[in-house]
């Protein structure tokens, strides 16, 4: 295969790839899911997976009908290679779970808008958490947010994979848009300073906390 198209991934069998739609903080509607099994019958595609980050991966496409495919979504290209936000996870928060103490789903989908076209120097993920209970993540991922009684804790340079590690805690007690000038402040820091491909938690431990939270804390 010669050129892969925008937004997919090839597969094992070197002939099929795979594409990740958006589906912002994990949220479907009925024309969101009749649009998926729409492309799913009409061009056979076999395998349809829930992802860790609560996308869906539709696997074994044919090349060559990618961009028919995502133009029949119409959800926009979900990026899975890119050096940019992937996603941004989020747990149901106080729309929903009587546990929540902030609205994860709201800050996920505001944090989305704010950061989809921005180039990072590696993939990024966000885990927005309506709570202590933590449930999407957010000390795991590049930038975690958790809602607490009087407001969010924001955290940087998690990681799962191969290196996991735990995220270090920037700020708490913040309001929603401190919260969100912080996600600003530690994506212009890491952008600033980090290389190519290197994650924010290999970021952390070559440049230091200690610094990344004078720059960002200013
Ligand atoms: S993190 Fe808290 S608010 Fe979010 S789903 Fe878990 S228990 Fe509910």
């Amino acid at each position: 295969m010669t050129e892969i198209p925008d937004g997919a991934i090839l597969q094992r069998d070197k002939k099929t790839v795979a594409i990740v739609p958006r589906i912002p903080v994990g949220l479907l509607t009925p024309e969101t899911l009749e649009g998926l099994a729409k492309v799913i019958r009409e061009y056979k595609i076999p395998i349809t997976k829930i992802t860790s980050g609560q996308r869906l991966a539709l696997v074994g496409i044919k090349p060559e009908d990618v961009e028919a495919i995502w133009a029949s979504l119409g959800t926009g290209v979900g990026r899975a290679t890119e050096l940019c936000l992937h996603y941004v996870q989020a747990c149901p928060g106080n729309a929903v779970c009587k546990f929540g103490t902030q609205d994860s789903l709201g800050l996920g989908r505001d944090l989305e808008k704010m950061l989809i076209s921005v180039e990072t120097p590696a993939k990024m993920k966000i885990g927005v958490s309506g709570c202590s209970m933590c449930c999407a993540e957010s000390y795991l991922r590049d930038i975690g947010l958790i809602g607490k009684k009087n407001g969010w804790l924001v955290t940087f340079g998690g990681n799962g994979g191969a290196h996991p590690r735990v995220a270090d805690e920037i700020a708490a007690d913040l309001s929603l848009a401190q919260a969100v000038d912080l996600v600003k402040k530690l994506v212009n820091c890491y952008r600033k300073h980090g290389k190519k491909r290197e994650r924010t938690a290999r970021f952390v431990e070559r440049v230091g906390i200690d610094d990344i939270r004078q720059e960002v804390l200013a």
